[in-house]
């Protein structure tokens, strides 16, 4: 395939590892793409500062995807203005950058949140329920990239109380209020014989797909979707990474030439992403699996190593490097199946 590449990525247990948040493994692949002029454009459920932190130490200067498609935030000025009254995009002006919204806002994704915990009598804690210090414990970030963290605007992460991350809080001890209203909902579910969360504890893995279904269904009734991320469920609008990578698709494809898109992610939230690229790559989990697609019909790659490791496989693969080119078979192509 030729053309212009252009490179849409996840971060968590992507671009950065799992565990560490390191992208070391990644930075020997990310300098051959940078110096072929190849635009890595971030595609994350991260936060708008989040982000920036990360695109700034990778010195990437390209347009990137908060919140699971909730903005895009594009430099001002990397793609000539005319361009959006072309592809009859609406964009805000902000702060240095050119900003399309997608996503619905916080405070209502918070709100129907709050609906959801009562209904279900389920122990869920959301970002918005936490202090630095917690997010910090479940996240594994430092205090001043879970300070970074915990400014949201699109999207609302959360657990419940089957995950490792509600053992960690308890730990601590969480004592706020909302503790007590959770405490409180639950009661008041247990009265009415809901007693999801203990069956969910019980009755494993089939429970807790039938929760899921149940989560869904009820955020779905309030126009807003659940999708499962590497670490998190996160509640959010109908936007999604696909949404967002389609709009700046369009964009890319105003400018000469032909472009050819490759995607990486890990989990369900990147599988939109994934479904937009003409090179869709899953990478490994962290445990070495990949997650399970049902759809097939567009060729996957699947990366052998997990996180920047397996990214690193993939774009040196995709890319096309001397080595592979020339008709060799080098240990990298071997290792990424194709389907
Ligand atoms: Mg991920």
């Amino acid at each position: 395939m030729s053309g212009r590449f252009v490179i849409f990525t996840d971060l968590d247990a992507t671009l950065l590892d799992h565990r560490t948040y390191s992208y070391r493994a990644a930075l020997p692949a990310l300098r051959m793409v940078k110096k072929r002029g190849i635009p890595v454009v971030i595609c994350t459920s991260k936060t708008r500062t989040e982000t920036e932190t990360v695109a700034r130490e990778l010195g990437l200067k390209h347009p990137f995807i908060v919140e699971n498609g909730g903005a895009i935030f594009i430099p001002s000025g990397y793609f000539p203005g005319s361009y959006y009254k072309r592809a009859r995009i609406k964009i805000i002006k902000k702060e240095g950058y050119e900003v399309i919204q997608l996503g619905v806002p916080y405070l209502r994704l918070r709100s129907v949140f709050k609906t959801m915990r009562k209904k279900f009598g389920l122990k869920m804690v959301g970002f918005g329920d936490l202090s630095v210090e917690e997010i910090a414990m479940v996240t594994g970030l430092g205090q001043k990239e879970a300070e970074l963290a915990r400014r949201r605007e699109y999207d609302e992460p959360f657990f419940c109380e089957h995950g490792s991350e509600f053992g960690l809080i308890q730990s601590i001890g969480h004592q706020d209020k909302t503790k007590t209203k959770i405490k409180a909902s639950i009661n008041d579910a247990q009265s009415r014989k809901i007693i999801l969360g203990q069956n969910l504890r019980q009755e494993g893995p089939k429970e807790r797909e039938k929760l899921l279904r149940k989560m869904k269904a009820v955020a779905r009734s309030q126009g807003l979707r659940i999708t499962v991320g590497g670490r998190f469920f996160h509640l959010t609008g109908h936007n999604d990474k696909g949404r967002a990578v389609r709009i700046l698709k369009k964009l890319y494809r105003l400018g000469p030439g032909k472009i050819v898109t490759i995607g990486l992610g890990d989990s369900e939230n990147d599988w939109p992403m994934l479904r937009a690229v003409d090179l869709p790559v899953l990478v490994a989990r962290p445990d070495g699996r990949h997650l399970e697609i049902l759809e097939t019909g567009k060729q996957l790659f699947r990366t052998s190593r997990p996180g920047p490791e397996g990214w690193t496989e993939a774009v040196n693969f995709l890319l096309g490097l001397q080595k592979y080119v020339s008709g060799q078979t080098g240990p990298a192509a071997k290792k990424i199946k194709r389907r």
